[in-house]
């Protein structure tokens, strides 16, 4: 079998989710709301479903969706972007980074990565020949260190996997860290595969930018949306990709043999939602920032040091109460003795990995919140 996927453990947000189903502790490890997105989209993708038609749609997505992704590309960036030629739809972000890196990555060719990363990333970096090459940041600043990315940038660099906001150390990047990466991608000829699946949870005022939106990106990026977080709808997996043709037609030409289509009345109700006014979108944001504030409170009452968080569904901690250097070891314990579950930090590092930090999601209901802090501080 294939050695990339031998021996690999099962990813951690579905062992730490079967672990929470499995003992009955509260989940505040993976990343999912536990309340569903607005009616008014359901409703259309049941109405769609049922008045059909229910088959294969066109391989790049329906074109009320395609539309639709254009005009917010307008809307929130100010990006004038051409729906036939530079937006494909996909089976979720997980597959638009699929899409995009089989697509643009031949083998011999390197990927930055910075870590902590999203955990597929690395494994389809692999499986595309590429060489990840890794620029490490920490808690609890998760500062970039603008001249060790200078160093990773080699004449091999195809392509830098950027996640703004970022999880899980909830970091939105500044305008100057993503004008550095704008320089370094320009002066080194690479392309930006950016994850932006939380585009729309930036906390405090903070306004999420694109790197697309900077002087000379524009035909330069991969941009990744998905409904799952923008609409608190992560079990449908519509995933979104921006780019311009010369880099939308290879990862199209992936998509079209990962999934070929997404399903029909999904696209059509996503593309309701896309339309729903800004109001929808600052509520999303301003109710989770509320949320963040109600865990983090109750997180630093128990003893345990919160790192600050700028956007996505994600707290960091230290662990600690626990005075645990592994952080794996306190989730298990934290599971099994508190009741709660959450992540360790390490799971998104490769290699040695600060191992004294956790993640907990706060993108659950105010009394889950309550319930799960209730449990640690009884506990610690
Ligand atoms: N990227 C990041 C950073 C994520 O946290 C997630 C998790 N949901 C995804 C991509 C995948 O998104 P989707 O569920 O749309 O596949
Ligand atoms: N992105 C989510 C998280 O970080 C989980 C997605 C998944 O389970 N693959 O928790």
């Amino acid at each position: 079998t294939n050695p990339i996927f031998t021996g690999m453990p099962t990813t951690i947000f579905e062992k730490m989710s079967a672990l929470a189903r499995e003992t009955g502790a509260i989940n505040l490890g993976q990343g999912f709301p536990d309340v569903d997105g607005p009616e008014e989209i359901r409703a259309k993708a049941a109405e769609v479903a049922l008045a059909g038609p229910n088959q294969y749609p066109s391989m790049m997505g329906i074109p009320e969706l395609r539309q639709a992704v254009a005009a917010a590309n307008r809307r929130f960036y100010g990006l004038d972007i051409d729906w036939q030629s530079e937006v494909l739809v996909t089976s979720g972000a997980t597959e638009a980074l699929a899409d995009a890196i089989f697509g643009l990555v031949a083998p011999g060719d390197e990927v930055i990565v910075i870590e902590p990363f999203y955990d597929s990333y690395v494994p389809i970096i692999r499986q595309a020949g590429g060489t990840p090459v890794f620029v490490r940041i920490t808690p609890p600043g998760w500062e970039i260190d603008v001249e060790a990315l200078a160093r990773a940038f080699s004449p091999r660099t195809k392509a830098i996997i950027i996640n703004d906001p970022m999880n899980p150390a909830g970091k939105v990047f500044s305008h100057g860290e993503l004008q550095a990466i704008a320089d370094l991608c320009l002066e080194h000829d690479a392309y930006v595969i950016a994850d932006e699946v939380y585009e729309h949870l930036t906390f405090d005022g903070l306004k999420h930018e694109t790197l697309m939106a900077f002087p000379g990106m524009r035909d330069r990026v991969v941009r990744i949306g998905s409904a799952g977080k923008t609409f608190s709808l992560t079990g449908w997996k519509i995933g979104y990709v921006t780019a311009a043709p010369n880099l939308l037609g290879p990862v199209s030409k992936a998509h079209q043999f990962v999934t070929f289509t997404t399903p029909p009345n999904l696209q059509a109700a996503v593309a309701h939602g896309l339309a729903m006014p800004d109001s929808y979108f600052e509520t999303l944001a301003s109710e989770q920032a509320r949320k963040r504030d109600r865990l983090s409170a109750g997180l630093r009452a128990a003893g345990f040091e919160v790192m600050a968080c700028q956007g996505t569904y994600f707290v960091t901690t230290d662990t600690g109460p626990l005075g645990l250097d592994d952080d794996a070891e306190a989730c298990m314990r934290l599971t099994r003795e508190a009741g709660v579950v959450a992540v360790p930090v390490s799971a998104f590092y490769a290699g040695s990995a600060p191992t004294r930090f956790i993640r907990f999601c706060f993108c659950k209901r105010d009394e889950v919140l309550d319930a799960a802090v209730d449990r640690l501080a009884k506990w610690l």
